[in-house]
């Protein structure tokens, strides 16, 4: 059994969570500790403890260590995104690339800790002077989701450590062992006992005693909305700060003169890659009139193209949704869009395959409004929908009439259209030409209205969150 990492011990519980492969669920990847109300407290009192002196370290220590763990990630990439295609069902090749990805957020972070710089310069009133520093915030709860397994809990666990932070961090159910695996590598580069703390859990008992616990000063969470509700509500209540990022509804509007080619890469690789499963997925495709049909039959011949099977199989072009309660959410949506009026053009079928696993045909459903429920409420699958507009002016209404605020894109060759849309857009994050995704690690990410709150995450935005401000006066 994996072990729980509690004050730089590898604690085993009683009961275990299996790891399950969902190309093939006859495949266990492994058994994982399953922590309980009294590891959780002991992870949080170690991390109470750690945080005195590790606030203290020199931003050198930081630096080295998390430097260290980088490299290690990147040097053994093919073994980790391995792990990673395993236990989640991302392609091999978007595996490698999420764990590149950790790795350098490690790399950026480590340089991070040592350029953390305050402000100096004169009062308002004579003889006196100002600093402004930054220090710490103390011991945060990190909260992640299951679709990217390594490379959320690397850009949370990084910027707070580099900062002096002490950490509990709780991975999703689904996928412990990348989370394992970057808590042991951040170990084995020297983190000190009880700096960073691993509980893998469930949500409702672990995830819950972490919200619950006055110890802890902050809490960065990465989920669904619903489960982001809740760490608002407990962080209020022991004020303390938080950071949440959430779903979307992200729209790709694809205008009369874009390319075709251009525009039909961008929806497939928006909507499909990572099986869909992605926050920042185009799950709403919409399309002006003139270049509609052709869109349309464009995009679903390169969709019955794509190859589902097993994502470590070579060749394989869409890997299987991440287990059964996901894939009946995929489907029933699938069918409350038929209900409401929508065409399904393609896909959108359970397909057997060698091995036992979740596979889903990726689906395009045609003839939808935007009042449609499949166009209200993110899917998280491969599922896209498509509502014809009449014009720019009317899709940048239809992009921007959602409670969601992630991602958008456009894809024109209209210097003046991209120009408004990344004026106009209400989402965090804009796209032009390019598949909604929020790919560079070193500049901030994340949304607005119902999708995120709170300060961004990544590049050296992410001290807004995870430092807390001091402003002394002096007179010499
Ligand atoms: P989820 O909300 O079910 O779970 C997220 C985490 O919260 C898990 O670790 C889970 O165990 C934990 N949790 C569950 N109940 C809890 C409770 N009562 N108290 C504390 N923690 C609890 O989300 P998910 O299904 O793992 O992930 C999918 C969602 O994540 C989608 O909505 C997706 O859009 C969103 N997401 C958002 C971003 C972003 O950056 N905006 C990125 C990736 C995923």
């Amino acid at each position: 059994m994996r072990s729980l990492f509690i004050n730089g011990e590898k604690v085993v519980t009683t009961q275990a969570i299996q790891n399950v492969n969902p190309s093939d669920t006859a495949d266990v990847v492994g058994e994982y500790a399953m922590a309980g109300i009294q590891e959780t407290q002991d992870a949080i009192a170690a991390a109470r403890a750690a945080f005195p002196a590790w606030a203290a370290a020199t931003p050198q220590a930081r630096h080295d260590i998390l430097l260290r763990a980088g490299n290690e990630i990147l040097d053994r990439r093919r073994e980790l995104a391995d792990l990673l295609a395993r236990e989640e069902g991302k392609l091999l090749g978007e595996a490698e690339i999420e764990v590149v990805r950790a790795g350098h957020i490690l790399q950026f972070f480590a340089g991070e800790a040592v350029r953390l710089k305050g402000e100096t310069g004169a009062s308002v009133r004579p003889g006196i002077y100002v600093d402004v520093t930054r220090e710490p915030v103390g011991v945060i709860g990190l909260i992640t989701p299951w679709n990217f397994p390594i490379a959320i809990p690397a850009w949370k666990i990084a910027p707070a450590l580099a900062y002096g932070n002490t950490v509990v961090f709780k991975p999703a159910e689904l996928v412990p062992g990348s989370a394992w695996e970057l808590v042991d590598i951040l170990h084995r580069a020297g983190l000190p006992p009880g700096v960073l703390n691993l509980l893998t859990g469930k949500g409702s008992v672990v995830g819950q005693a972490i919200l619950d616990d006055p110890a802890v000063d902050a809490i960065s969470f990465t989920g669904s909305q619903a489960t982001g509700k809740r760490v608002a509500q407990a962080s209020l209540a022991h004020m303390r700060r938080f950071q949440l990022e959430m779903g979307g509804k992200n729209p790709l509007l694809v205008l009369d003169d874009a390319d075709l080619e251009i525009a039909v890469e961008c929806a497939l690789d928006g909507s499909f890659y990572s099986t869909g499963q992605r926050c920042t997925a185009s799950s709403r495709l919409i399309v002006t009139n003139s270049i509609h049909d052709r869109f349309v039959e464009m995009l679903a011949e390169r969709m019955r193209r794509l190859v589902v099977g097993d994502a470590r199989k070579p060749g394989t072009g869409m890997g299987p949704v991440v287990d059964e309660n996901q894939l009946r959410q995929d489907t029933d949506y699938i069918e409350v869009a038929r209900r409401q009026g929508g065409t399904l053009r393609t896909g959108g079928e359970r397909l057997r395959r060698e091995t036992p696993g979740y596979y889903l045909s990726p689906a395009l459903i045609t003839n939808t409004t935007n009042d449609m429920r499949i166009n209200r409420e993110e899917v998280f699958g491969p599922v896209a929908s498509v509502i014809r507009v009449r014009d720019y002016e009317e899709g940048l209404s239809v992009a921007n009439d959602t409670e969601f605020g992630l991602c958008a894109g456009i894809c024109t060759t209209s210097l003046k259209y991209a120009s408004d849309f990344k004026q106009k857009s209400e989402a965090g994050m804009v796209m032009v030409n390019l598949p909604t995704a929020g790919v560079d690690h070193h500049v901030p990410f994340g949304g607005r209205k119902g999708s995120s709150f709170g300060p961004r995450e990544q590049g050296a935005h992410a001290r807004e969150f995870f430092t807390e401000i001091k402003t002394s006066y002096t007179r010499p």
